[in-house]
């Protein structure tokens, strides 16, 4: 070293990359000769080699691949000792890759990926030897009986003329494939900026969405509806929902005073089932440890105890109703039809001279019954629906501040409601 002007670098087992400790193995001496600078310049070198080489094979073969590479150029100058200049000799010939023809995996004829023989070198090789031949036939037909000297001359200027050619071939293909590259990736990085801001914008409006206040107490954050809120709105619903059912199995339907007293009945019913689950909720909380929860959960555990209770009311209203329908002169008569029909088919069919079986006949009367009871159900509920969208879009037209009026108030109109098929009121 010259009067340490330079920096000594560090030996290739120091270096904290696996993949160059690997590569640099087999010029680890030659390493050890470049200064601390050379030895950055080098680095970055040897990592864009292999880079170049992860992307023909694999980062797993890289580091050996590059090794292998570097053992075959040492080789030809016959060791490490005889390099003059380490660092030139590393960066210009030992690093770099021989393509010896258009295949960009082909390295002095070995491929890289597989480490076989490049088939394409043979290739080219061979269309060589062809050329050749039709050259110096050419040459031969050109110039009968000419000198050895200037046939051979003559021979050698249009092989170099065809090497020319080839070149310029080699040097436009790669530039087209080169191009291609470019274009691919730029088609890909477009692809991944669409789908990065697809992504974005689709996270910002869910964020949008979740930030909204609820719609009906104002709570930040809600999504647009709070839990509390969302269940009382099905409570609501399930009451009108309930007050319909109501509706449609009341005797009166068609008096005005009758469908308010329906009403009036099961909003009062409803109200105190909620305030009787309401303190059973209260002493469940109080004596579990439930008590850190917050006024927001308190609240959303308070609605949904009354939905529930809603909910097992509402299921007791549909079932009297149905009780009540099922024994209309309507379900009565289906019943008694299939009675007949059913006793008329097993008489025929399975028993024609002796009983029949009692129960599968009052299964069928009975199947009809409620099949009856349901239909009637559902018939008379669109109807009543309809009354009241009719009466809620004429209040709307009207221009009334409130769209969705009382339900007493929706109701009303159905008094002028004529249902054909009034059932008459039995006990249930
Ligand atoms: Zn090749
Ligand atoms: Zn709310």
């Amino acid at each position: 070293m010259d009067g340490g002007r330079q920096q000594q670098g560090q030996g290739v087992a120091d270096l904290p990359d696996l993949r160059l400790r690997v590569a640099l193995a087999p010029v680890s001496w030659l390493w050890s000769q470049l200064s601390r600078g050379q030895q950055k310049v080098t680095a970055r070198a040897v990592s864009q080699a292999l880079d170049v080489l992860e992307g023909i094979s694999s980062p797993e073969a890289a580091p050996q691949l590059l090794a292998d590479r570097l053992t075959g150029r040492l080789q030809e100058v016959r060791g490490e000792a005889l390099v003059r200049e380490p660092m030139g000799w590393l960066l210009r010939r030992g690093l770099v890759q021989r393509q010896a023809c258009s295949d960009r995996r082909c390295d002095d004829a070995i491929r890289l990926d597989t480490g076989a023989d490049c088939e394409n070198c043979a290739n080219v090789l061979h269309i060589r030897r062809a050329w050749r031949a039709r050259i110096t036939a050419e040459v031969d037909a050109a110039m009968p009986g000419a000198d050895p000297m200037a046939r051979k001359a003559a021979i050698e200027e249009r092989l170099r003329h065809r090497a020319e050619l080839e070149a310029e071939d080699l040097m436009r293909s790669r530039q087209q494939a080169e191009a291609e590259r470019a274009r691919c990736q730029a088609v890909r990085a477009a692809a991944e900026a669409r789908v990065q801001a697809e992504r974005e914008a689709a996270a910002a409006a869910e964020a949008a969405r979740q930030a909204r206040p609820c719609a009906d107490c104002g709570t930040a954050g809600s999504a647009g509806l709070c839990e509390t809120c969302g269940y009382q709105r099905q409570t609501q619903a399930l009451v009108e929902e309930t007050i319909l059912v109501a509706a449609a199995g009341a005797a009166g339907i068609g008096d005005v005073a009758d469908v308010q007293a329906v009403t009036e009945n099961v909003r009062g019913q409803m109200e105190r089932e909620i305030a009787a689950a309401r303190p059973q909720l209260l002493d469940l909380i109080n004596t579990d440890d439930a008590v850190h929860d917050t006024p927001e959960q308190l609240a959303s555990a308070l609605a949904f105890t009354a939905l529930q209770a809603v909910r097992q009311a509402a299921d007791e209203y549909r079932s009297s109703v149905l009780r009540f329908l099922a024994h209309s002169p309507q379900a009565q008569t289906e019943a008694e039809l299939a009675h007949a029909a059913e006793l008329r088919k097993r008489r025929h069919q399975w028993n024609p001279d002796g009983e029949t079986k009692p129960t599968a006949v009052h299964e069928a009367a009975d199947a009809a019954r409620w099949r009856t009871a349901q239909y009637l159900l559902d018939t008379r509920l669109q109807q009543l629906r309809a009354t009241a969208e009719a009466a809620t879009s004429k209040a709307t037209e009207a221009a009334l501040p409130k769209p969705r009026g009382r339900w007493a108030e929706r109701l009303a109109p159905l008094a002028a409601l004529p249902i054909s098929d009034d059932p008459v009121r039995v006990d249930t």
